[in-house]
């Protein structure tokens, strides 16, 4: 039983990936019919998803083309002395977790909510800073945290139930998830996304504390990281 509620809990994450740290992720997509250059027709059809390979690496961009949904920020251009905090705080990430890439890092003012020091969505590889980054002491934590929602959707699935399971997530009678009554951080109840990410950034500032708040949840973690860094 409890497998089979596993199996409809993380059945909603096991198709948001799982693409290589180089790459992103492309959901299905439909083709319109359309005329090629040389005059031959393409009937309309699916676009499987796929993993898309990401040239280049950890841009600066001072404007972008996406939509974000939850939040509503103002981007606005670098400064060279920004830019630089950002990318000496890059360069202390652990070394899984700095191999992957990001498509756009972009500075935005606030997050929607002014307490918010950074955001990224990992489908399109994107980070955004936003002006709170600069007033927080602990950067590395900050930038941990937004990796390692950028890398959940590459945790292999037998690792991420474990994870599921060991932090306390059930299922309720129409198998939607049910956050752990212990809760690591407030928002962890939020998303298994967002509690991962809070497990793996409390794991580099306070390993002891994790070992005591869930030392079955700490192995596993433990687990994910040596495999991630023994992938090439
Ligand atoms: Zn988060």
């Amino acid at each position: 039983m409890m497998a089979f509620i596993f199996f409809i809990l993380f059945s909603s994450l096991a198709f948001a990936g799982p693409c290589g740290p180089h790459e992103i992720y492309v959901r299905e997509q439909w083709i319109k019919a359309y005329p090629k250059s040389d005059g031959t027709k393409v009937s309309a059809h699916t676009r499987d998803a796929h993993c898309r390979e990401i040239e280049g690496s950890n841009y600066f961009q001072d404007s972008t083309n996406q939509k974000f949904t939850n939040i509503k920020p103002k981007i606005k251009k670098w400064n060279a002395t920004d830019k630089n905090i950002v990318q000496e705080t890059l360069a202390l990430l652990p070394p899984w977790l700095s191999k992957y890439y990001l498509a756009e890092i972009l500075r935005g003012d606030i997050g929607g909510h002014p307490l918010n020091p950074a955001a990224s969505y990992s489908t399109t590889r994107t980070l955004l800073i936003f002006d709170k980054f600069f007033k927080e002491k602990d950067k590395r934590s900050i930038v941990i945290h937004e990796m390692s929602h950028i890398a959940f959707p590459s945790i292999d699935p037998i690792h991420k139930l474990e994870f599921i399971h060991a932090s306390g997530w059930t299922t309720d009678s129409d198998f939607k998830p049910v956050a752990p009554h212990k809760l690591l951080m407030p928002d962890s109840k939020d998303s298994i996304d967002e509690d991962f990410a809070n497990y793996l950034e409390t794991f580099y500032k306070d390993e002891a504390r994790l070992m005591t708040f869930n030392p079955l949840a700490f192995l596993i973690i433990k687990k994910i990281i040596d495999s991630k860094e023994n992938d090439k």
